[in-house]
């Protein structure tokens, strides 16, 4: 099973949400099963400042961008007029690739005549995977400065996801915040969908944003109201009039921000979260099984 944890902005807890759910689960589960927590929020990855794991391995990630060969063109400029992402400029005299506007489609170096075009690899990033203990994995992938296309990293991401799990895992996806490409790749293996957000009317206008990408992803979802105590109850009304179940109300408790500042997990100190998180995976086995 895999479990996305998203959010229509940034802050409003996805990680805290997404770190204690997979610490609880590698405690609770079967023992046949183990847990594997994957940080998708690749420019800002943070999961695992709550996680000390042992590193099993790091991987240099890179994508392929076209590489102009000026040696070999001969200026026909098909190359400019087949590319969608505006990526290459032909300037009559010469050809411009912009590496950060390539989406490593091939169609240009498929289609210029004289091989001017190879698909050369370019850094992107890095992916580290840790140990924590027999039954919990984290998985962190993290772009480096001055890249700018996060989707190209989280879909390795989950690429790699297929090749380490098979069904006696339970995957949490922590995904980028939003609702543009990065999100959606992040999510596109979910089984279920978990939007955090917060009890006030910003909450609110990002979960209905968060929740159309959704519903074109076709997705099922459940909502998980954090710092619930705070604001007021339009979160709620909202889910209940568009149908969408609210498996978790995380209390505003200020030991709890206390407790992340200091890069620690909430449910071996405060039971009452404990007790909502345990809750939520409830929900989500509840959810699961009424889809079957
Ligand atoms: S398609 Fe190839 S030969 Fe034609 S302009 Fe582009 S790089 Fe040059
Ligand atoms: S590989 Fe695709 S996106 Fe990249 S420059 Fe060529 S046509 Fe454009």
């Amino acid at each position: 099973m895999q479990i996305a944890i998203a959010s229509g902005k940034g802050g409003t807890g996805k990680t805290t949400l997404s770190v204690n759910l997979a610490t609880l689960l590698s405690r609770q589960v079967e023992r046949a099963f183990k847990v594997l927590l994957v940080d998708m929020d690749v420019e800002e990855p943070n999961s695992g400042l709550f996680l000390k794991g042992k590193l099993l391995r790091s991987e240099v990630k890179y994508r392929l961008v076209a590489d102009w060969d000026e040696k070999k063109c001969t200026f026909c400029k098909r190359c400019a007029n087949i590319c969608e992402f505006n990526a290459i400029a032909y300037l009559g005299i010469s050809v411009m690739v912009f590496p950060e506007l390539c989406h490593s489609c091939y169609a240009c170096s498929d289609l210029c005549p004289e091989d001017a075009l190879p698909m050369i690899p370019h850094r992107m990033g890095e992916m580290k995977e840790f140990k924590l203990n027999d039954r919990l994995y984290f998985l962190e992938s993290r772009l480096d400065i001055g890249v700018e296309q996060a989707t190209p990293l989280i879909e390795q991401s989950r690429k790699e996801i297929r090749k380490m799990v098979d069904d006696h895992w339970i995957t949490i996806i922590d995904a980028p915040p939003g609702t543009s490409c990065p999100v959606m790749e992040a999510v596109k293996d979910a089984d279920i969908v978990l939007l955090v957000t917060e009890p006030t009317p910003f909450g609110l206008h990002d979960l209905t944003l968060a929740v159309e990408t959704m519903r074109e992803l076709k997705k099922p979802i459940a909502v998980v109201i954090n710092k619930y105590g705070i604001g007021n109850n339009e979160v709620e009304k909202y889910c209940q009039k568009n149908r969408i179940p609210v498996i978790g109300k995380i209390p505003n408790l200020k030991e709890a921000a206390m407790l992340y500042s200091k890069g620690e997990t909430l449910i071996d100190a405060i039971p009452e979260i404990k007790v909502e998180i345990e809750n939520i995976y409830q929900g989500i086995i509840k959810l699961m099984e009424e889809k079957k």
